[in-house]
């Protein structure tokens, strides 16, 4: 009787903490058993957990599918994963959700956020030296409209209806990244566009940065027409260029991790996130 006694006490002290402690910030986090089929994980792996948070793009629809696109989009985006040509056909609604959803738009204010902090940290010399390096694609301008008619990367790359996309330079700003790209320019530090996209894009490519609202770079460096290099040989030899004219790069950001390595990179890098292609 007195076990009996001391569970429904602590039953009532828990039911007590639940209605009192959990608070707004338990609420939030709308934590809910998944339900039995969902358990069901065909992989033969352990659940680690019991409980999942629902939030955004995640764990539903890759649970729905039965396949972790989640985890897919993890080891793309860090570099774990390479030299893939397309999304798994399985994770087209996750990507589109993801995409199209607040989750890119968070991730990359994430990023921006550390951005804008660490330039507004720098000391600068006063000698207008410091540049800040920008890829273009998935980076400047986003290629979404594109993209959401073309699978989200489900689709292998299509050279030619991408160039005429390229070309009606029609592209939007990829706003976080335009938010950044302002307050370089009002802290004194010049961006500098750098991209894969070749020399014949030239005239389309600025005048959809205009359209977008980028002025004031420093220099627009595209890749020669007919020069066959790896992305990541053209653009650390295109910083090491900058280097040597004497500028100073204190950041360099893009969404491919081929937009950052190969020294030198630069004081800083900043990864946004990509899961729709792979340039290597
Ligand atoms: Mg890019």
């Amino acid at each position: 009787m007195a076990s009996a006694k001391l569970l429904a006490a602590f039953l009532a002290a828990l039911a007590a903490l639940l209605a009192a402690g959990g608070g707004a910030g338990a609420r939030e986090l709308r934590l809910e058993m998944p339900s039995a089929a969902e358990m069901i994980v065909d992989d033969g792996m352990p659940l680690i957990h019991m409980l999942r948070p629902l939030l955004g793009s995640g764990g539903r629809l890759g649970l729905r599918a039965r396949v972790p696109c989640d985890s897919w989009r993890f080891a793309v985006e860090t570099n774990s994963l390479r030299d893939w040509r397309t999304i798994p056909a399985r994770c087209e609604r996750y990507v589109g959700n993801y995409m199209m959803g607040g989750h890119y738009r968070s991730d990359s204010r994430a990023v921006i956020d550390e951005a804008i902090a660490y330039a507004e940290g720098l000391q600068l010399a006063g000698e207008g030296k410091e540049v800040w390096v920008f890829d273009i694609d998935e980076t400047t301008l986003s290629n979404l409209p594109y993209y959401a008619k073309h699978g989200f990367g489900v689709e292998p790359y299509n050279r030619t209806l991408f160039t005429a996309y390229v070309m009606d330079a029609s592209a939007p700003a990829l706003p976080e990244t335009k938010r950044l790209y302002d307050r370089l320019l009002a802290l004194g530090i010049k961006p500098v566009i750098l991209t894969g996209r070749r020399e014949d894009k030239r005239e389309a490519t600025a005048k959809n940065l205009a359209a977008a609202g980028y002025a004031g770079y420093e220099k627009l460096l595209l890749k020669p027409q007919d020069v066959r290099v790896h992305a990541v040989e053209f653009k650390s030899g295109e910083r090491k260029k900058l280097e040597d004219a004497g500028y100073v790069i204190v950041g360099n950001i893009g969404d491919q991790w081929s937009d950052l390595l190969g020294a030198p990179e630069g004081a800083r890098t900043f990864k946004l996130p990509d899961p729709m292609y792979y340039i290597g």
